[in-house]
């Protein structure tokens, strides 16, 4: 039986090794080198994450959209961005404690 999902994952990985995707995401970083949702409560961060604002699914078209990019820090990446992608609700604030 072969384990669909572990095969997935090792087509993503090697998309992600890719000469293409390496300058896709040195280009978004330098377009945008700051975290997207920390700017929105207005602090500033370094990004060090390009993430897919629509998960890609292994989807070429959308994993190489530049205007499917953001650049995100790494705790925002790894926490609210999760939770979006797994359909979770995230409620995020602006600075001055709305919701955006
Ligand atoms: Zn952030």
């Amino acid at each position: 039986m072969t384990d669909h999902r572990s095969e997935e994952a090792k087509q993503w990985r090697r998309l992600y090794k890719g000469a293409r995707w390496r300058a896709l995401r040195h280009r978004q970083l330098a377009i945008e080198p700051l975290c997207r949702f920390c700017i929105e409560a207005e602090e500033v961060t370094a990004a060090e994450v390009v993430d897919h604002i629509q998960s890609h699914k292994g989807d070429h078209d959308l994993f190489f959209d530049p205007a499917n990019l953001q650049s995100l820090c790494k705790s925002h990446h790894d926490g609210a961005k999760q939770r979006i992608d797994k359909g979770q609700n995230v409620i995020r604030y602006d600075a001055s404690g709305w919701p955006i």
